[in-house]
């Protein structure tokens, strides 16, 4: 924020010089700022937020990302018969009804067990990829490492449920990287260390869970996503596949609300892990066990985009 001080203040002497003269001093320091935010707004940058500030109450912040949604359906699901099955092509249930139901069972297990929950949408809405990076950003805002940010999705290609995490090159950064602006289109990239930890306690949690026909396998991929690469927290997006057996005919579908109940469980427990394990990263004097937020830091400047 420095930077943004030095620039107001010569900005200030500049107008003040050339034609604002005697003019009302706050009016003018309001329009530099409106000024100067806009200018950051237009050089496309993302606000890795730092820790919360000393006293603050420490919080953990949980965003649900449901995929698709209002004219963007995503995929068909709930009838395929064979592995190449592309999306769109089966029957049953639109995937965006799917990630919302998901979205929002998971989000009631986590409020439940003391959560800071915020979702990019609670109904058949269309957002694009940068309006839920931005949500995911403000949510997270001031939260330091307290936060996750889960992209939820649907499939009926492969088998299990996949787990994405950026491809981004991690810029080793860490938690020293909090503080700082980073571009919006590589945001994650500070996080995919992270990132791919979060990804291996959610691989654990499903590793403890079977659904109808056997156990849920987990695959982790890398892979560059348009919402997930500008988002500034550890972030992850879910994909639920049909369970298949070995002649890859589909034993559990998912559609079968036993399969996404055993699922969204898994998700909440590797949370809670992570928020337990976090806890102890968030240093002294924070209570990692408190979630009771003040709320989105939606005026900290979350990701920001023209
Ligand atoms: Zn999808």
């Amino acid at each position: 924020m420095l930077i943004l001080r030095r620039f107001e203040r010569r900005v200030g002497e500049e107008l003040r010089r050339t034609w604002i003269g005697d003019g009302s001093e706050r009016a003018l320091t309001c329009a530099l700022r409106i000024a100067c935010y806009g200018l950051l707004g237009w050089l496309s940058v993302a606000w890795a937020g730092g820790q919360a500030p000393a006293g603050a109450p420490a919080r953990f912040v949980v965003v649900l990302d449901a995929a698709h949604g209002g004219e963007d359906g995503g995929a068909r699901l709930g009838s395929a018969t064979s592995d190449s099955d592309a999306p769109g092509q089966g029957g049953g249930e639109v995937e965006k009804n799917v990630t919302l139901a998901m979205s929002v069972r998971l989000r009631s297990l986590l409020m439940a067990r003391g959560f800071q929950v915020v979702t990019t949408r609670e109904g058949n809405v269309s957002l694009d990829a940068d309006a839920r990076a931005q949500i995911a950003n403000r949510a997270v805002a001031g939260a330091g490492n307290g936060a996750a940010c889960l992209i939820l999705h649907a499939t009926e290609m492969g088998s299990g449920v996949h787990l994405f995490v950026s491809s981004l090159a991690p810029t080793g950064l860490g938690t020293t990287g909090l503080g700082r602006f980073l571009p919006w289109k590589t945001a994650q990239s500070a996080y995919v260390s992270r990132s791919l930890k979060l990804a291996g306690q959610v691989n654990s949690a499903l590793e403890h869970v079977s659904a109808g026909g056997g156990p849920i396998t987990a695959t982790l991929k890398r892979a560059s996503l348009p919402g997930l690469d500008s988002m500034t927290c550890p972030a992850v997006a879910i994909e639920i596949a049909p369970i298949r057996g070995g002649d890859r005919k589909v034993l559990t579908e998912v559609t079968d609300p036993e399969y996404q109940t055993q699922v969204v469980e898994a998700l909440a427990a590797a949370l809670l892990e992570w928020k337990t394990d976090t806890g102890a990263d968030l240093g002294p004097g924070s209570s990692p066990a408190s979630s009771s937020g003040s709320g989105p830091g939606a005026d900290k400047a979350g990701g920001r985009q023209p």
